[in-house]
């Protein structure tokens, strides 16, 4: 079959004809239908973020068909169609027994450890397998796989309850996602804080209150808006020290701040000020959970969650094409979304 790989890091990603995976017995071949193609695949590329055993073929975000299934797998059948957990994990160490499996011990992540879905075929373990309802194209089911459920594990760790008030730092792919599930599960307004004009337009079509970073000052906008009280709860996407500053800064008498955005750099706290005296919490929150993955399908197939706008556009499985994507992907960050539809 055919597989777009990392060869060497700091190269542009290689076609390669490699045999299609043989299938354990618990696990499961699918015929991928759409990969996503990650920021995350770029820093792979680059090696800003290390990636292997290579040759490692890329692609964490995918969705496809059954194609064929292990003598123990009784749940799926050829022509089902499916989206993967990106993380592959044991079911019995400490942390997969108590549901925080993206600690798994043996935890191997698709694309990044193991090969991904950059390829014609890939094979999972037929317990990281979701059903993809009918109604969602298998384009959203890719990005639905990582951008989407990482925002709802952000929210879901925020603790956000209905009739709560939500700030979203960064309005790109993630940010999209953050606006209509933090609406979904009941806030009463988000408000969406980026620099880029374009991006606070497709925010607030999504339901959301556009706060322009580039000409307000944020913070301030956020407690005017909110007369002085700040939000419930606010999501930072973006991973830069000022946007974690400004996400705290931006909560009420107990709010809660998850930070999803990576940076190695560290941010400003007054803890008695902005922590202890409000009771504030700041909440660090990574990847997501197999359970949390059916509602978030179900809000995408009821069309709470859309991804229509987000995903911009396709690449067949191709080598040059990809590498274009990622590209870009390194010259104007993870606000452009690609999905491959081998
Ligand atoms: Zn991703
Ligand atoms: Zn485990």
């Amino acid at each position: 079959m055919k597989a777009v790989r990392l060869v060497a890091v700091g190269q542009p990603l290689a076609m390669q004809e490699v045999p299609v995976p043989a299938v354990g017995d618990r696990e499961v071949l699918v015929r991928v239908k759409a990969a996503g193609i990650c920021h995350s695949d770029a820093h792979y590329r680059a090696g800003d973020s290390p990636a292997g055993p290579l040759p490692l073929t890329l692609g964490h975000e995918v969705a496809g068909v059954v194609e064929r299934v292990g003598v123990q797998v009784a749940s799926l059948k050829p022509g089902d169609r499916v989206c993967l957990h990106y993380l592959v994990t044991c079911g019995d160490c400490t942390y997969c027994s108590r549901g925080n499996e993206q600690f798994c011990v043996e935890g191997e992540m698709i694309g990044k450890h193991r090969d991904g879905g950059y390829a014609e075929y890939i094979c999972v373990p037929a317990r990281s397998i979701v059903r993809l309802p009918d109604e969602i194209p298998f384009e959203h089911g890719a990005a639905l796989m990582c951008s989407s459920s990482t925002c709802l594990h952000a929210l879901r760790k925020a603790r956000l309850q209905g009739g709560e008030t939500v700030a979203v730092f960064g309005s790109g792919g993630l940010g999209m996602s953050a606006i209509q599930l933090a609406l979904a599960l009941g806030a009463l307004e988000v408000y969406a804080v980026d620099i880029n004009e374009a991006k606070l337009e497709l925010a607030e079509r999504y339901g959301a209150i556009g706060v322009n970073a580039a000409r307000v000052d944020p913070v301030a906008e956020i407690k005017r808006l909110t007369r002085g009280r700040g939000v419930d709860v606010a999501v930072e996407v973006v991973g830069l020290p000022q946007t974690m500053r400004q996400a705290l800064l931006s909560l009420a008498v107990m709010g809660r701040a998850a930070l999803v955005g990576l940076t190695q750099e560290s941010f400003e706290v007054y803890p008695y000020t902005e922590l202890v005296g409000k009771e504030a919490e700041i909440i660090g929150s990574s990847d997501h959970l197999l359970s949390e993955l059916p509602t978030l399908l179900e809000f995408a197939r009821r069309g709470t969650l859309d991804l229509s706008e987000v995903i911009t556009r396709t690449v067949p499985l191709d080598a040059e094409a990809i590498n274009a994507a990622l590209d870009e992907l390194d010259r104007f960050g993870g606000n452009v979304r690609t999905v491959i539809t081998p």
